[in-house]
């Protein structure tokens, strides 16, 4: 099947040369992981969360790669990303979290796009722009994040009143605050606010999990589960074994190889100091390439014990040595076997063991900020198909 591609509003980098680094996305690997969140899932169905680009992975080889695994049901931020996906999966469900724009009903029922409607005010404008025809939308109460959705009380109090009976088909969801921790008093605040929500609403569907909220064992069982992090690979059970395939994989080449004598410093700002005499390699991947420039080696990370960046070179773990430039990264690649560590050979940055989650921690920040922050100038390489045919 041919699906249509719009190189426009797909980041790739169209003429990547022998020194781009390399992203390899798995869509057999993502297809597989929404199949394991959906069995495993005491929800009815599952939908996919797809907003930032299906979290840098690209929409419009992601969607196809969900559908064609069972997926029919999608989530994205706002109207630009649900109208990609609406054009590589013409049959799609596809809510809008961002909710109504103002004044931008009558565009999300013309492109067949359902918002998340997160107050009074856009209840009313979606209502209107139906003009009786009753769409689809759903609900977004907000049970503890305090970002969007209406509050529990108000939501109740406009159920009473039959606020809500202009709606068509209505999701009435929630979004979890903490669910990676499933220890979290929060948790089962939300799990009852919600449980109250669904005997006020009788008749709506209902969606409460996020990847992690799949797998905690007190949530309520609802009509589906909206999981983005953990079909890319990252680990909705963070204190645990990562039970998801790895989607993604990032290598860079080595462009030069140098040893320095003990006492010599690398990179801008000479932040790091070798201890002793050292052989350093450059890679060509740099923060420009949406590698947080926070992951680099100095040596006040080294004295405080704070982690920071590192790759596998011949399958050894190298630190990162000095902070790193727009293009470059210095790696400390005095461990690893000669033969991997010279010119034209790769580093691997993720894969292999070292998972998003690890290198969202060694940045000092978090995996789905590596994942949505993935650039565009790497050469993409797309495998498999999301039926997990080839594997
Ligand atoms: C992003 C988002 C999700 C997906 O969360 P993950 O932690 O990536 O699984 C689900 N629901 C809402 C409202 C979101 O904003």
């Amino acid at each position: 099947m041919t699906l249509p591609h719009d190189e426009a509003a797909a980041p790739s980098n169209d003429l990547p040369g022998a020194d781009a680094a390399t992203l390899t996305i798995d869509l057999d690997a993502l297809g597989a992981n929404w199949r394991l969140l959906r069995d495993r899932s005491r929800d009815g169905a599952c939908a996919a969360v797809v907003k930032a680009n299906a979290y840098g992975t690209g929409i419009e080889r992601a969607v196809p790669a969900l559908a064609k695994a069972g997926c029919r049901t999608f989530f994205v931020a706002q109207v630009s990303e649900g109208r990609r996906v609406r054009r590589v999966d013409p049959a799609a469900e596809i809510y809008l979290l961002d909710g109504l724009p103002p004044g931008g009903a009558g565009e999300l029922v013309a492109a067949n796009l359902r918002p998340v409607l997160g107050s009074a005010e856009e209840v009313r404008e979606w209502i209107a722009a139906c003009g009786g025809s009753a769409l689809p939308a759903a609900l977004h109460v907000d049970t503890g994040m305090n970002r969007l959705g209406l509050p529990v009380e108000e939501a109740l109090a406009l159920a009473g009143e039959g606020a809500f009976a202009g709606l068509g088909d209505t999701l009435l969801m929630t979004h979890l605050v903490v669910a990676e921790d499933p220890g979290h008093p929060i948790n089962a605040r939300q799990a009852e606010a919600f449980r109250a929500l669904m005997r006020a609403f009788p008749g709506a569907r209902t969606s409460f999990a996020n990847s992690s909220g799949g797998f905690l064992p007190d949530a309520p069982a609802c009509d589906l589960a909206r999981p983005g992090y953990s079909l890319y690979g990252g680990n909705p059970t963070p204190h645990h074994e990562n039970p998801m395939r790895p989607v993604i994989r990032l290598e860079a080449t080595i462009l030069q190889v140098r040893e320095i004598p003990a006492g010599a410093g690398a990179g801008y700002g000479t932040h790091w100091t070798a201890p002793g005499p050292r052989r350093l390699a450059t890679i060509a991947l740099g923060y420009a390439d949406g590698y947080p420039r926070a992951a680099g080696g100095t040596d006040a990370k080294i004295a405080a014990g704070t982690p920071y960046g590192q790759a596998l070179v011949g399958g050894v773990r190298c630190p990162f040595a000095g902070v790193l430039s727009m293009d470059l990264t210095i790696l400390d690649v005095g461990d690893a076997p000669e033969a991997s560590a010279r010119r034209g050979e790769t580093a691997v940055l993720i894969g292999d063991g070292l998972e998003i989650d690890e290198v969202g921690m060694r940045a000092g920040t978090i995996g789905y900020e590596i994942l949505t922050g993935l650039g565009d100038r790497y050469r993409r390489v797309y495998v498999g198909d999301g039926s997990g045919a080839g594997g």
